[in-house]
């Protein structure tokens, strides 16, 4: 079975051939990273103008990747929620027209459901249930319960900033790069003199005995760190930055293990791509016994359409077909376990 895949919610304009939910045939991603630079994040309005423009040479170099026509396609995934509105009418509308010219079925997708199943593609599986949903991107820091196809509770969110857009932040401040992440991560491999110093953000986490995240309040603490000292060294300011960032993730995930005695994570999402994180999880894995996968392949860490077209094969598998009249919103419907 061949899916088209459709991802315009953010900053990536992407569209993706899978076969079987399993193989990529094609991947094509246009980041607008250089669009958003020199505002140090996404701008909606630029992000909807970008997707506009770019959608059209995204899908023929995806087509063109496979020589495929369009009537061997079973299937359009496209994203819907969440994400920037204007954003996602560009995908969902670029849906609609092709369903008008072809007839082929739509499935209408949910973002972050679908950063989890990048892993199954990855590993080329079937996805197996129960297991716990971990988002780490630029505009979500999350935990799910997921029970199966379209069975997701979120039991630990972010109370204001995600964690990829902190990291925007902090390099902002630091005027040292966008996107934040990969470049305070470079600085943090700078910082070679570990031992024995303490770190600029020791007192930031609080102990607290719900799954939540917060992200603002180090945000702040670097900004009078660096207006109080601006000689300060970066590197160590970076290095304690990611730590303390990353510390967070892995007491709220311990939790959500012991909470649902869960021990099978699927994480995604951008922040996934740094390599520090990888080696905590892992630590985590050895020292809890646990299963926790991550796409090793970068391009399915961030926004791309192939995760959209291989969990749109398990709907389209399911007999789940969507209405023409579907629309898109900033919100996913996916609440939280005690709602
Ligand atoms: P996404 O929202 O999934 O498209 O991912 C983009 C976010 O991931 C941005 O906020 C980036 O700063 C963040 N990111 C990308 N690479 C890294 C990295 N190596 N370390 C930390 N965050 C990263
Ligand atoms: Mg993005």
């Amino acid at each position: 079975m061949i899916g088209l895949g459709i991802e315009t919610s953010c900053d990536e304009t992407s569209i993706a051939i899978v076969k079987d939910g399993k193989e990529i045939l094609s991947n094509v991603v246009y980041s607008q990273v250089k669009e958003h630079e020199k505002f140090f994040g996404v701008v909606p309005e630029i992000a909807s103008r970008s997707h506009l423009i770019k959608i059209n040479e995204v899908f023929e170099k995806a087509l063109e990747q496979v020589s495929l026509s369009l009537n061997e396609i079973d299937y359009i995934a496209v994203t819907t929620r969440p994400g920037l509105i204007g954003s996602l009418m560009i995908g969902a509308q670029f849906a609609k027209v092709l369903h008008c010219i072809t007839n082929i079925p739509i499935v209408d997708i949910d973002h972050i459901e679908a950063h989890f199943y990048a892993n199954f593609l990855e590993r080329k599986e079937s996805p197996t249930y129960p297991f716990l949903g971990l988002l780490l991107s630029g505009g979500n820091t999350a935990i799910y319960r997921v029970d199966g196809l379209n069975q997701l509770k979120m039991i630990g969110n972010t109370q204001d900033d995600a964690i990829g857009e902190a990291f925007d932040k902090a390099a902002s401040i630091l005027k040292i790069g966008y996107p934040g992440g990969p470049v305070i991560e470079k600085y943090a491999k700078n910082y070679y003199n570990r031992d024995n110093q303490e770190s600029f953000f020791g007192k930031i986490l609080k102990d607290s005995q719900e799954i939540t995240f917060s992200y603002s309040g180090i945000k702040t603490a670097l900004l009078y760190l660096i207006q109080q000292n601006p000689q300060i060294d970066r590197n160590k300011v970076c290095y304690d930055f990611q730590e303390t960032c990353f510390e967070l993730i892995i007491r709220m995930l311990k939790k959500a293990i012991i909470k649902t005695n869960i021990k099978h994570i699927e994480a995604g999402g951008g922040v996934l791509a740094n390599q520090r994180l990888r080696e905590l999880l892992n630590h985590l894995s050895q020292e809890m016994n646990l299963k926790i996968y991550y796409p090793s392949n970068k391009i399915l860490c961030t926004d791309n359409a192939a995760m959209v077209a291989t969990l749109g094969y398990y709907y389209f598998l399911n007999g789940y077909r969507s209405n023409l009249d579907f629309s898109v919103s900033s919100n996913s419907f996916y609440k939280s376990l005690n709602s």
